[in-house]
Parts: structure tokens; C-alpha cells; sequence
């Protein structure tokens, strides 16, 4: 049963089929939510004979994080291994005044997108709203989590309902209680869901992974492209804005060769202007192999320079976690291969 992705009215029925008082599934709500508790002899306030005989009927916590980094930043990666023996990853990104989480929707991912370790082997199935929200409430017991990026493996858009509902979970008042601003969801460019995402989540943040601003370009990299072109997905982003006042974000992974040439900084200008996006700049982490180049220092202040006599609003990302196979899939990726 998915004990983590489920709300308080959900926990509440559980219980009562048990000829318990709804109360009870308020107390294992808060206490899986807000200390942390994976079994049901943690949670405070429940009987010890009714505590122990869930335990032995039940498994609250079926899941295992079962490999670590930790990079010389801060930032912890996960490896989680789940009920069925799926893996995904999540990461802990720990600043002076946040700590974010970078979680996976799915394991693995049906996109592949050619300088990405995540789809490399395609999806496996998707992850439940519990086993998104654990990723959370994982690292949430060393340190308050302040945000939630969906940027691990996975095409969240195309595991929307879970996505969402897991959003909804962590936003709630008796849980973390974080506010929708306070989360990203990050697409490759699912356009009729983005769509969708103006109507059921207008606070959340959006960010489109563009990566290439001409078809040509982008249906070779992120194959979804394909099925929605630049112009769909446009179109999309069109509906999108007109109906949601937030500043989208644009994330460009930096390809030498590929994605830098004077043109694509000006198409890419334009596109962020049309919808005032923030573009992401992110070197290429070439940690797996891919026909795609990491750009030099040169390449990369080239490229910056050309936005930025165009006017277009920019930040080239820091390289967090460079040491320990920060790009999301790579752990996965070595465990499955070392073995
Ligand atoms: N599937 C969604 C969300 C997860 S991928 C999406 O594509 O938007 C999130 C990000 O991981 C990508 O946008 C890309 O910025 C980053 N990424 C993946 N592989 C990378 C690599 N090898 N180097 C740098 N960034 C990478
Ligand atoms: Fe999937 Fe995102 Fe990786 Fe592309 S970048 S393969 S959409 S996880």
C-alpha cells in the first residue's frame, strides 16, 4: 500500500475500515509527515498492541536508500531502492538559506534525451505519489526542506496525477506545509499537460527544458520533440503564460558543437523574451557515454556573451555536486554497471 502518498482524508478511511477511530489515521499522518516516523511502533500516541500489530501486518516504510554521495558542497545523493527492487535517485542541495530537493518521478524514463542517464534504458514503470514524497521527507529529517525541484529521472509531466497529488500531500498544512511557489516542475515538453498544469497548479513553478532552440537540433537531442515541435510546444507556453503570472524558467544543457552557435543564441533570445523566461545555462556532465562534447570555459563565456548583448535574462549553473556524478541517473547508471 502507497502509506506516503496518501492524505489525511485517505488515512482516515483506512482506519475506519479497521473499526478505528479517524484520529488515528491523523496521528500516523503527522507522525510519517512531520517526525519522521517509518513504522508504526514510531508513531506517538498510538496503542503498543495496535502499533505492533500493524508492523506485523504491514510495512509502512518499504523503502531503502541503499548508496550515498556526498559531494564536498553538501549536496547528498541517494540512491533509493523500492518495494519491487526499482532504484531512482534523489538529491539533497543544501545553501545558506535553502535546502532543496531534487526528486525523481519515475524510474528511468521514456524521453531519451541522447546526453542524459536517465533515459538511457527507457522507463521501468512510474513512481507512486508515496514514493515521490518519500524522496522528501528523507532528507527532510537532517534538515528542513525549503524546496522541491522535479528534476530527477523521469518525465514528470507524463506521470502528472502522482506528480501532482504528491504536491498536494507535502503542501498540506498538517505535513510540511510548504507553499506551491515553493516547488518546480521541470518538462521536456509534455504541451498538453503543460497546458493542463495552468489550470490545476497555477503557483508552481514551470520550467521547460529546451536545450535547443530549432527543431533540427531539438528532435535530436530530446526525442519528444518529434511529437511536439517547437511551434506546438510554443503554442502551449502561449496558453500557458496568458494564464499564469510566473516567471518560467528555460533549461539549456550546453552541448559543444550542438546547441551554441550564434544563430541558436538568438533564437533562444528570442523565445525567452517572448514568455520573460530565465534561461538556465548547464554544462554538459559528460560522466556517461554519449556522443556529446562538454564546452570549454571559451565556448561557454561565448555563448553567455551573445545572450547577454541580446538582452536575454541568464545564469550559468554552477556546477553543484560535479564530484559525485551530480547528473541525474549517473548513480544509477555506475550501481547497475559495478554491480
Ligand atoms: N525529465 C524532466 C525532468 C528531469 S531532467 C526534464 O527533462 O525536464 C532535468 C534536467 O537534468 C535536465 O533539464 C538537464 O538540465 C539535467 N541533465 C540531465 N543529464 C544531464 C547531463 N549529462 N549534464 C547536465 N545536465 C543534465
Ligand atoms: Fe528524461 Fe529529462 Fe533525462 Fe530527457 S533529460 S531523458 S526528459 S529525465
Amino acid at each position: 500500500m502507497d502509506f506516503y502518498g496518501w492524505t489525511q482524508d485517505e488515512w482516515r478511511e483506512w482506519v475506519s475500515s479497521m473499526q478505528l477511530p479517524g484520529f488515528r489515521g491523523q496521528q500516523i499522518f503527522d507522525a510519517i509527515h512531520r517526525q519522521g516516523a517509518t513504522r508504526f511502533t514510531e508513531v506517538k500516541g498510538l496503542p503498543k498492541d495496535l502499533a505492533e500489530k500493524l508492523d506485523a501486518d504491514y510495512q509502512l516504510c518499504p523503502i531503502e536508500e541503499i548508496k550515498r554521495q556526498t559531494s564536498n558542497d553538501g549536496t547528498v545523493k541517494s540512491l533509493l531502492r523500492f518495494h519491487d527492487g526499482s532504484l531512482a535517485e534523489c538529491v539533497s542541495i543544501p545553501t545558506a538559506k535553502r535546502h532543496t530537493i531534487c526528486v525523481s518521478s519515475q524510474v528511468g524514463c521514456p524521453v531519451g534525451c541522447t546526453f542524459c542517464a536517465s533515459g538511457k534504458d527507457g522507463v521501468t514503470r512510474d513512481l507512486t505519489a508515496g514514493e515521490i514524497i518519500y524522496q522528501v521527507l528523507f532528507h527532510h529529517q537532517q534538515r528542513p526542506v525549503t524546496n522541491i525541484v522535479y528534476m530527477g529521472s523521469g518525465e514528470p509531466l507524463f506521470n502528472y496525477d502522482n506528480v501532482l497529488k504528491s504536491i498536494s500531500i507535502l503542501a498540506d498544512e498538517r505535513g510540511l506545509g510548504l507553499g506551491r511557489r515553493r516547488f518546480t516542475v521541470s518538462t521536456s515538453g509534455v504541451a498538453e499537460k503543460i497546458k493542463q498544469m495552468a489550470k490545476d497548479e497555477p503557483q508552481v513553478t514551470l520550467a521547460l527544458s529546451l536545450h535547443a532552440p530549432d527543431d533540427e537540433t531539438r528532435s535530436r537531442v530530446v526525442p519528444l520533440n518529434k511529437k511536439w515541435p517547437i511551434e506546438k510546444l510554443m503554442q502551449a507556453m502561449d496558453e500557458y503564460s496568458q494564464q499564469v503570472n510566473r516567471r518560467i524558467t528555460l533549461e539549456y544543457v550546453l552541448l559543444k558543437d550542438d546547441n551554441m552557435s550564434e544563430m541558436q543564441a538568438a533564437l533562444l533570445s528570442n523565445l525567452a523574451k517572448r514568455y520573460k523566461a530565465h534561461i538556465n545555462l548547464i554544462p554538459f556532465n559528460p560522466v556517461f557515454d554519449t556522443p556529446h562534447k562538454r564546452p570549454e570555459q571559451e565556448d561557454i563565456d561565448r555563448f553567455a556573451e551573445q545572450l547577454h548583448e541580446l538582452g536575454a535574462n541568464f545564469t550559468v549553473r554552477g556546477q553543484r555536486g560535479a564530484d559525485i556524478d551530480a547528473a541525474c541517473g549517473q548513480l544509477k547508471d555506475k550501481t547497475i554497471k559495478n554491480g
